[in-house]
């Protein structure tokens, strides 16, 4: 199966096949049908397999599909800031041919750029859970549009303690998304969490 034979937009292929991506890999070949089709994901994989691509690529797809845009529909979050930006240049990447906006989303820098890019509108927004509450609280950033929430490295995110921080983002957004759910490992605590926020998503296991 090569990227081209994909029902994806030709705007993301072209991203694609610019960044020399000639064949899905493993995980991108198990959750990229899944997530089109609408489903959620539960999925154990590591760094190095492709999994940001597994997950951006269908996301953006179908982001870029609707009209809409500008209006923050993608909430993607990370343990790390360094991981929030590399996933961000990610999307980056895939979304330059299309109209979406990207932005990665972090503490410990000034805040008065970060309020101003989110008032010119974003589609995808790629956070650790203190900022992005921060804002949400000042009423910067409104998560009522949201349809897709990605957790990825949540075994990290348990290790940094933002186990509530999961649950409250949960019982903020509409009730009606998809949850695409990441992890390294898989031990009872990733269960727990697993099972409050996809229990009934697609498991795969690279
Ligand atoms: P990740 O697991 O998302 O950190 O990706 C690991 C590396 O694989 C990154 O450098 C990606 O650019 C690269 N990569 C992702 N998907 C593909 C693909 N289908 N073909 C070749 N390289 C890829």
């Amino acid at each position: 199966m090569k990227f081209e034979n994909y029902r994806i937009l030709p705007e993301i292929k072209r991203a694609i096949a610019d960044l020399g991506y000639k064949k899905p890999t493993d995980i991108q070949y198990k959750v990229l049908p899944k997530v089109l089709a609408g489903e959620d994901i539960m999925g154990i994989a590591q760094t190095g397999t492709g999994k940001t691509a597994a997950f951006a690529i269908p996301v953006l797809h179908l982001l870029a599909s609707e009209k809409k845009s500008k209006s923050l529909r993608c909430l993607v979050m990370v343990p790390t800031h360094e991981l929030a930006q590399q996933i961000a240049d990610v999307f980056k990447s895939l979304a330059k041919n299309t109209r979406l906006k990207i932005m990665a989303l972090y503490g410990s820098t000034d805040q008065e750029p970060q309020i101003k890019a989110l008032q010119k509108g974003v589609d995808v927004l790629v956070t650790t859970p203190g900022r992005m509450f921060d804002l949400q609280a000042q009423g910067h950033l409104s998560l009522e549009d949201i349809k897709f929430l990605i957790l990825d490295e949540a075994d990290r995110m348990l290790d940094l303690g933002f186990y509530q921080d999961i649950i409250d983002v949960k019982k903020r957004i509409p009730k009606r998304h998809q949850t695409l759910f990441f992890s390294a490992t898989l031990d009872e605590k990733i269960k727990k969490l697993a099972y409050s926020t996809v229990k009934n998503a697609i498991r795969i296991q690279i």
